[in-house]
């Protein structure tokens, strides 16, 4: 799955890719904006363009499976079932953040759609090198669910836990990759030099 740079490239087709971890960028998809929290998945179709910035459809194939579900009453139902567990998700990451584990109920939510919508790694010959890679058929979009119950899996399981933070000043969330593991903000454009010139107005005025 792409990352986005860190130099002002944090926003694809509308969405922010700040977190190195696309499923965090999924709990980036309700950020709060100049008129307060905005959900980016409001319907199909930008879930759709959210799918395919994030990397998660790739293949013209699938792209083109996504595109004839823009009027699906499943695709609508699968939406708004994949927007419950968002935030169900982003209740294990706060918990995460804050030294918990995960609820229970949770994880119980995340091995019954991991038993349904397994995400099978095959065999592909690239260059000559033999690489194994995910791979799902899109037939039904409740297929969907594979590459992103896999996904908050490894996120859940992540050894590096105290890599996975919000910013210090906004509710984006990201996985820390920095050398030295102290990324604070969601991004030096979005938080970070709001965040410098409040500190550096503190000190200016002696009260830092
Ligand atoms: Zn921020």
């Amino acid at each position: 799955m792409r990352t986005a740079s860190a130099e002002g490239s944090e926003w694809i087709d509308g969405f922010l890719f700040v977190a190195n971890r696309p499923i965090l960028d999924l709990l980036n998809t309700k950020p709060v904006l100049a008129d307060g929290p905005t959900e980016l998945l409001p319907d199909v179709r930008a879930l759709e363009k959210w799918l395919i910035a994030s990397g998660t459809v790739a293949s013209a194939k699938a792209k083109a499976t996504l595109q004839g579900w823009r009027n699906s009453p499943e695709a609508a139902i699968f939406l708004e079932r994949l927007i419950a567990f968002r935030e169900k998700l982003r209740g294990a990451v706060l918990r995460i953040e804050g030294g918990s584990a995960p609820m229970d109920a949770f994880l119980t939510e995340v091995n019954s759609l991991l038993l349904q919508h397994p995400l099978p790694a095959l065999l592909h010959k690239r260059s000559g090198k033999v690489v194994r890679e995910a791979s799902f058929e899109l037939t039904k979009p409740t297929d969907l669910w594979s590459p992103i119950v896999d996904a908050t899996a490894d996120l859940l399981a992540e050894t590096e836990i105290s890599r996975i933070r919000k910013c210090e000043s906004c509710v984006v969330h990201f996985f820390d990759t920095s050398k030295k593991g102290s990324r604070r903000w969601c991004s030096m454009n979005i938080c970070g030099n709001k965040l410098k010139v409040a500190a550096y107005q503190r000190r200016k005025r002696g009260d830092a």
